[in-house]
């Protein structure tokens, strides 16, 4: 199965690609995770894509493509995987298109978890974190047992500063500028999958599992 998956910020989808790299077997390929990696390992790619991130730009496309092609063509890929970061632009898109089909594959599914933005900015400015466990809550969906306490360590908890309305509005305007045409360009393909991601979490799989059976 070789799967995309695309998601606002805050739709869960971390979660999402756990299980279904685990249900499928097939490893989650991260660009982000393997541009972090790269920078803390220090490697040249690392300290290229570290230059255009420290000013706040997105790495080129062909750094990223050549990345992912790297990645795409190690062993545990030979029977599928799960790209989440990428592709973000149509350019990428039609890369990943051109390399894999070099490789005699093409991609099977493209998953998009679609939550609205006046949604996501609740679930975001409700968010709160342990300062010493790192545990999450919400203060209304999954409020702690004590106010304010973390249920596991009963330290206090603290909210992020980029967890403002204005912060997260902004941080899912751009994503959802960015990805209408990427989503335009996989459903005109016929291979998009979109999936209510305003459901549960295990609703949410749920509905993937079966869209993609
Ligand atoms: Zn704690």
């Amino acid at each position: 199965m070789r799967l995309v998956l695309l998601g606002p910020p805050g739709a869960g989808k971390g979660t999402q690609a756990s299980a279904i790299t685990k249900k499928y077997n097939i490893p989650h390929i991260s660009t982000g995770d393997i541009f972090r990696l790269n920078i803390k390992e220090g490697t040249d790619l690392g300290k290229k894509a570290k230059e255009y991130m420290d000013k706040g730009l997105l790495v080129p496309d062909d750094i990223v493509v050549s990345i992912v092609k790297d990645r795409l063509t190690k062993d545990d890929c030979k029977d599928g995987f799960l790209l989440d970061g990428f592709p973000r632009t149509v350019n990428q898109a039609d890369a990943l298109d051109i390399e894999l089909e070099k490789m005699g594959f093409k991609l099977d599914k493209v998953i998009n978890i679609d939550v609205e933005k006046d949604e996501l900015i609740n679930r975001a400015i409700g968010r709160r974190i342990c300062k010493k466990c790192g545990a999450t809550y919400h203060v209304e969906f999954n409020p702690p047992k004590q106010s304010g306490k973390c249920d596991v360590c009963g330290e206090g908890l603290y909210q992020r500063d980029d967890d403002t309305e204005e912060t997260v509005s902004r941080r899912i305007e751009v994503y959802l500028k960015e990805t209408k045409p990427l989503i335009d360009y996989y459903t005109k393909k016929g291979i998009i999958l979109n999936i209510d991601g305003k459901q549960s979490i295990e609703k949410v799989y749920e509905d993937i599992v079966k869209s993609l059976e």
